[in-house]
């Protein structure tokens, strides 16, 4: 990893948990200001910078060194390590549980399908943007299945007949109403994490995560 003076955290620049983490650091006391092409906000006070990029991105970055810290769904963390090609890579931890962007990858069925345990899913095709993790729960249930990789819009794939079933983040519960499907297994519970590599770097910016980490701990604290 190539030196660096300032403390660089990755966050998603658009989306759900874009909010909630900035408000979290703001409560940690860290100022920015955005650069024109918004890709950076630089810190006024601590040398922290933010990365904003597509969520997908933030463990990759870490892992490759990019970045030293990031803010990412437990879902995006694990199946990235589930599914990346992983030479020269940093081993990434879990730092901590932020409390935000809670929801939970679910198998759900359509409400009219029968659907007693795993092996009803057996030979099925189950959509999903989570080949890994979908992957690695069908190996611990012993089922063989077929797993059709979307980007996106999984929730239709079984009306439009390209899957039976589907695998998909869920929080309400609204959506599947919506689309007819019934949630019947629930393959990892998630929230917002605080990604970093195992390892911190040997430099000032051990330090810099020190502090983040404690004024982290403060902000949780009370908040609980
Ligand atoms: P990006 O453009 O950054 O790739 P995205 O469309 O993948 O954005 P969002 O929909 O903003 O991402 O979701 C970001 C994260 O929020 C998810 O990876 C997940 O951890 C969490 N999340 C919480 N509730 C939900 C939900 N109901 N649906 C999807 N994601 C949720
Ligand atoms: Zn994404």
């Amino acid at each position: 990893m190539r030196p660096r003076d300032r403390l660089r955290i990755a966050m998603q620049k658009s989306g759900r948990l874009t909010e909630p983490a900035q408000d979290l650091l703001t409560r940690c006391g860290f100022t920015f200001r955005q650069s024109r092409d918004k890709l950076f906000c630089f810190g006024e006070g601590e040398p922290v910078d933010l990365l904003l990029v597509r969520d997908d991105d933030i463990p990759g970055l870490i892992a490759q060194g990019v970045c030293d810290l990031g803010i990412v769904g437990r879902n995006v963390l694990n199946e990235y390590e589930l599914t990346a090609g992983r030479e020269n890579d940093l081993a990434l931890a879990e730092w901590r549980g932020l409390g935000f962007g809670r929801c939970r990858l679910s198998l759900a069925v359509p409400q009219e399908m029968d659907y007693a345990g795993a092996a009803d899913l057996a030979g099925r095709r189950i959509a999903t943007s989570y080949p890994g993790l979908l992957g690695r729960w069908l190996r611990e249930q012993g089922i063989e299945a077929g797993v059709v990789t979307l980007a996106g819009s999984v929730e239709i794939a079984p009306r439009l007949g390209t899957a039976e079933a589907i695998c998909d983040l869920v929080q309400s519960g609204g959506t599947l109403v919506a689309n007819q499907l019934r949630e019947v297994e629930v393959v990892l519970d998630s929230e917002a994490l605080l990604v970093g590599p195992q390892v911190l770097p040997a430099d000032e910016r051990g330090d810099l995560v020190e502090l983040l980490l404690k004024r982290i701990d403060g902000v949780i604290q009370v908040r609980e």
